[in-house]
């Protein structure tokens, strides 16, 4: 018998696997389990293009429905797992047919974390995370003139922008003293808020939300100084839980998501998770740190790569450099690398001409580069990262240093380039 590779969950990170391992040579059943009823698609422009009508959506699904034919990956639509029973190898889904793994792969992603306060179950209260969010969301937009955006992470800023490009008046509520504190550094927090403002969007940071009240013309959100806000929708944006309870159940580690090693196994040798829902330790973060989990796309699939391969046997450790995008009005920001703990940072390009990147270095050593609308810099950057190569402060502020030259040199393209 071949063996059989059940992947539980239908998004980013168990669809790259189940591509994965069918590419790499597996070649016994695919089985995806995926508890929407659409075929996995792209979530990035749930809270952009197709929340202001820009992107359709018949263009959301990741592959055509012929891939999965193609691939013989059998994708079970609206189909919950509920159980795992490792001593047998099968799972129990939601209408108590089991099924039967040789390898499972848990890619259970995370969900939203929810408002909690009086009156936060308001039907005026919205989120973003999957597709029949976002539908309920746009079809509310289409009348709604005023929106109250809590979060100013990138969801938050991200639904903040598009309902403002759609001509509603918006305010975005934010606990901490700035936006995208958690993700972001202070100088990208200050850009991001000038773009916000300018746009015509209200911050209200350092506030909390205490209720929601129902009121004859929608809805008013109470803050913590006593402020009401009037509004026709709130959209919340508070960040995700991961989806841990499938592993949790069966007794698997858990701490703040599925706890896996560098190649990402979980405690049980049939089992790997990948994804939001998986914790590990990164490759760059210092000896002893504890286990943490990345949400973004880049994260899901390079690390669902590692996952198939260890389903097949071979141990290729993930040690992908991480990177990230956000697209608010006209600015394009990309993230590469993990800027925690920098100690000092240089710029290239012009702030007032809103196309820079910030790269910021640790002790001497370059960590991480923030580039707003320099496409070209942040693919770079991902080079000069995953080669580890020693770039300094002063080379990026030399307005004559060929960034380009340096980065292909490195990858042994600059001689043949230059001659
Ligand atoms: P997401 O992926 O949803 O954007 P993040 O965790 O990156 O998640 O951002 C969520 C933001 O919401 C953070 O900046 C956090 O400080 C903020 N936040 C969390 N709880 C509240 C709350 N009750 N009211 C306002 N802001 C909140």
């Amino acid at each position: 018998m071949k063996p059989r590779l059940v992947i539980v969950g239908a998004s980013y990170a168990g669809l790259q696997l189940a591509a994965s391992a069918r590419e790499s040579g597996h070649d016994g059943d695919i089985v995806l389990i995926g508890d929407e009823p659409h075929a996995p698609y792209q979530r990035p422009p749930l809270s952009k293009g197709f929340l202001t009508g820009s992107f359709a959506e018949e263009r959301l699904p990741l592959r055509s429905p012929a891939f999965y034919g193609e691939m013989q990956i059998q994708w079970m639509p609206s189909t919950r797992a509920l159980r795992i029973d490792r001593e047998r190898k099968q799972i129990e889904l939601h209408d108590g047919a089991r099924l039967a793994y040789d390898h499972l792969a848990l890619t259970t992603g995370a969900r939203v974390r929810k408002l909690d306060c009086k009156g936060a179950s308001h039907d005026a209260v919205y989120y973003l995370r999957d597709l029949r969010d976002a539908r309920r969301l746009v079809e509310r937009t289409q009348t709604a003139r005023r929106a109250v955006v809590v979060g100013g992470g990138y969801i938050g800023l991200e639904a903040a922008a598009s309902l403002r490009q759609k001509g509603l008046d918006v305010t975005v509520v934010e606990t901490e003293a700035r936006v995208l504190a958690r993700v972001a550094s202070p100088s990208i927090s200050v850009i991001m808020q000038r773009a916000h403002t300018r746009h015509g969007v209200s911050l209200a940071l350092g506030r909390k939300v205490v209720a929601i009240h129902d009121v004859a013309d929608g809805v008013a959100v109470e803050l913590d100084d006593g402020a009401r806000l009037s509004c026709d929708l709130v959209v919340v944006g508070i960040g995700v839980l991961p989806n841990t309870e499938l592993a949790a159940g069966c007794g698997l580690d858990v701490a703040g998501g599925i706890v896996v090693d560098a190649c990402a196994r979980t405690s049980d040798p049939s089992i790997v998770a990948a994804g939001d829902c998986a914790a590990f330790v990164p490759y760059w973060a210092p000896a002893g740190s504890a286990a943490c989990r990345i949400e973004s796309v880049q994260n899901a699939n390079d690390m669902a790569r590692t996952a198939a391969a260890s389903v097949l046997g071979r141990s290729e450790p993930y040690r992908a450099v991480p990177w990230f995008w956000s697209d608010q009005y006209d600015l394009k920001l990309q993230m590469a690398g993990v800027n925690t703990g920098f100690t000092g940072f240089a710029m290239r390009g012009s702030i007032d001409e809103g196309k820079f990147s910030l790269f910021y270095f640790r002790d001497d050593r370059l960590v991480a580069v923030d580039s707003i609308n320099r496409p070209q810099d942040h693919m770079l950057a991902r080079k000069l990262l995953s080669t580890g190569t020693r770039l300094s402060v002063e080379d990026v502020n030399d307005p004559g240093f060929d960034l380009k030259a340096f980065a292909n040199r490195d990858a042994g393209v600059a001689h043949g380039a230059a001659s």
